[in-house]
């Protein structure tokens, strides 16, 4: 829980000494308080000190980093309950659970591993893709989990590992074949947490932590950080959906409204609905979790329309309420290769309403101009109102995108909601404003009557 300026001051030397740029000590601390000032700017606060101020303002579920270099994530570090009070940081992975009995080489392990390599969407610009592979030990047999692993490494380098195994030595032996991946291992539980910690401290890896129920966890977790080490995942697991969520909601309000330290860590759950023809269990439970409260979801099969659904879902939850998703603002040729006869419209950079104008303007079968100006991400009216969209920024945004040297023709189209603007970008544009349909589906028979 973050400390008052009062509760700061209690634990500075009370000096006033001036050596950190403040007349006082309780100044500094108000302005530590408000993190205006870091703590290493006062040279006598003692060890004590530093450890208290350190742990009070580290986040209450830590944030964890898994991968490396370009293929990475974070996950938690999450500091509300509900997205609308601030927003959600790190959005929740997902991935596949394979098990090494499934046949190597050139068998199930590489079908499974092909079809999840494609688990790759565009939406609404974006590129969202699956992460995760998890490798379980359930042969027991070291060859076939390394065997397996390899397989992995070979058809999918950039997925984000996550090895399960109750061999510390086939774990060992599997983070030897690895470079630089720090993937998650586990799991760690009350009889062999010591070891597995010290496995994933050497080898980098983060630590996924298991237990019969969330006291268990708790208690598990508080010995490996006492051991000095908190990459940790808290695996919640159950084979009741009810249970699940139950568990993934007790550990995020525990970790949130009451601080409480052994449950503040990012979650996985490994959803255990089997995979049938037509069987929306396995979308069900992943659905289920990505939107309480975890922060891996592992199902059992590569499928690509449960996938679609999920990170379709995902996206949305973990997108910033505060920051409208946008596209980048300039000059985009939509529907085939636009000519210098090509229609020129205009509008804003609001991904969706772009994302809408897009397939209407295919669908008139009319290669064209789209002049996106930058209204930080606001649709037409509400830009318009807020004097973003406007005939000074349109005339800028066309300047920028050099229009009138890419067609021979002076016309432009606006959206129809904002005809009101044609008089004056008329005027200083220069150009013919043509005001276009209200809606976007609209664009095709606009485009057509006026075009053709
Ligand atoms: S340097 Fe430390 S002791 Fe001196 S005034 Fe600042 S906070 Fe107080």
């Amino acid at each position: 829980m973050a400390l008052t300026g009062l509760d700061i001051y209690k634990l500075l030397p009370k000096t006033n000494c001036k050596k950190c740029g403040f007349p006082t000590c309780l100044a500094f601390a108000m302005a530590l308080a408000t993190k205006k000032v870091s703590l290493d700017k006062c040279p006598d606060v003692t060890e004590e000190t530093k450890q208290i101020l350190e742990s009070a303002s580290e986040p209450p579920i830590r944030t964890v980093t898994i991968g490396s270099g370009e293929n990475k994530i974070s996950i938690g570090g999450e500091t509300v309950l509900f997205r609308h009070e601030k927003t959600f940081y790190h959005k929740c992975g997902t991935g596949i659970l394979l098990s090494d009995n499934l046949s190597v080489p050139g068998g199930e392990i590489k079908n499974k591993v092909s079809l999840f390599n494609k688990l790759v969407f565009d939406r609404v610009g974006q590129k969202v893709r699956a992460e995760f592979i998890a490798l379980k030990n359930d042969s027991d047999s070291e060859t076939k989990f390394i065997d397996a692993l390899n397989e992995i490494n070979t058809l999918s380098s950039d997925s984000l590992l996550i090895l399960l195994s109750n061999n510390i030595t086939t774990l060992e032996k599997a983070l030897s074949t690895l470079k630089d991946r720090r993937p998650v291992v586990g799991p760690a539980n009350t009889g062999n947490y010591e070891s597995m910690t010290n496995l994933a401290r050497t080898n980098n890896a983060g630590l996924l932590v298991t237990g019969k129920d969330l006291d268990e966890i708790a208690a598990v977790t508080q010995k490996i950080t006492d051991m000095g080490f908190r990459e940790i995942v808290l695996d919640l697991s159950n084979p009741d959906i009810n249970s699940c969520l139950e568990n993934l909601t007790q550990v995020r309000r525990l970790a949130l409204r009451k601080n409480y330290r052994p449950l503040g860590y990012p979650t996985i759950v490994f959803c255990s609905a089997k995979q049938g023809e037509n069987n929306c269990d396995a979308l069900t439970c992943g659905a289920t979790f990505i939107a309480k409260y975890a922060s891996i979801v592992i199902v059992p099969e590569p499928v690509d329309w449960q996938f679609l659904a999920m990170v379709t879902l995902r996206q949305n939850i973990y997108a910033d309420p505060q920051k409208p998703v946008t596209v980048q603002p300039k000059l985009y040729s939509i529907g085939g290769t636009p000519d210098n006869k090509s229609p020129v419209l205009i509008t804003t950079n609001f991904s969706l309403t772009y994302f809408t104008i897009e397939p209407e303007i295919i669908n008139s079968k009319i290669p064209s101009w789209l002049v996106v100006v930058d209204t930080d991400g606001l649709s037409v009216l509400t830009a318009w109102a807020a004097e973003k969209f406007t005939p000074e920024k349109i005339v800028d945004a066309m300047k920028k995108a050099n229009i009138e040297n890419i067609v021979e023709h002076r016309k432009l189209i606006i959206p129809g909601y904002v005809a009101v603007m044609s008089g004056k970008l008329n005027e200083l544009s220069g150009w013919e404003v043509l005001v276009g349909s209200r809606e976007a589906s609209g664009i095709p028979k606009f485009l057509r009557s006026i075009w053709l």
